[in-house]
């Protein structure tokens, strides 16, 4: 599980987040939408550990992991930029932070085989990122977060360089692992259909705070206020 608890952050004198509130439960997939900058990323880096709270508190599985540094909180994060390596194969991407960790060799070949096999990548393990299209990078990508068997999946905006289609089969791909896998994760987007298709409960997101928590169906049907009615397009 996953508990954001009262966490605001500013920079500088500008507040960015005004005190979010959200329990995700083990297994469950809470997509967080809204509007360009209105603080996804910035919460999304704060449960990662990439940036600081001004307060309140991140706990995983009850765990205050605040004073964890990123590499310690059994966290996978998937970016709109892949970030692969280009020197290395696939394979070799997908089990970087593997070996980094010091598993044996046997494990690491059995998770990247693993996740290969749920991405219907394997026939690419030896190629070089160069090498394959934006859905087959993006798919390495989610691979790589596989293979680590995290407690949370983190995603943000992860595909929107992808082209119309390719996004749609992608989203529905997602959600088929996600259930598979059982991780609990957090998904952002600014996208609602995507908010819509892949989240079990959606925050949508304004100025910093959480104007509504809901399943699709509450957001849509019962929209908190006029700015989440519009913003998800719920009929007037
Ligand atoms: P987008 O959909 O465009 O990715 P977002 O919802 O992810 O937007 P954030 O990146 O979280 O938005 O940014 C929220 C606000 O905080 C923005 O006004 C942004 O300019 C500001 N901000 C983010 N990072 C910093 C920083 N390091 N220093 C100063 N201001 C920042
Ligand atoms: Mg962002």
């Amino acid at each position: 599980s996953l508990d954001i608890e009262g966490v605001t952050k500013s920079f500088g004198t500008t507040k960015v987040l005004h005190g979010i509130d959200l329990a995700i439960q083990d297994g469950e997939m809470v997509v967080i939408v809204g509007a360009s900058g209105c603080g996804k990323s910035t919460l999304l880096r704060i449960v990662a550990g990439l940036e600081t709270a001004t307060s309140g508190a991140v706990k995983i599985d009850q765990v205050d992991v605040t004073p964890l540094e990123p590499a310690d909180r059994d966290i996978a994060m998937v970016f709109q930029t892949y970030a692969l390596y280009p020197h290395m194969t696939v394979f070799d991407n997908m089990a970087y932070g593997l070996k980094i960790r010091g598993l044996p060799k046997a494990e690491i070949r059995a998770r990247v085989q693993e996740a290969a096999d749920l991405l219907s990548i394997g026939q690419l393990l030896e190629r070089k990122p160069r090498q394959l299209s934006g859905g087959q990078r993006q798919r390495v990508a989610m691979g790589r977060a596989i293979v680590r068997h995290p407690k949370l999946f983190l995603f943000d905006e992860p595909l929107s360089n992808l082209d119309a289609k390719l996004r749609v089969q992608m989203r529905a791909e997602i959600r088929r692992l996600q259930k598979r896998l059982r991780v609990t994760s957090l998904f952002v987007t600014h996208d609602q259909v995507e908010a819509m298709t892949l989240g079990d409960r959606l925050v949508v997101m304004h100025e910093g705070r959480a104007a509504q928590i809901g399943t699709p169906m509450e957001v849509w049907a019962r929209p908190a206020d006029t700015y989440v009615a519009s913003f998800i397009g719920s009929p007037a």
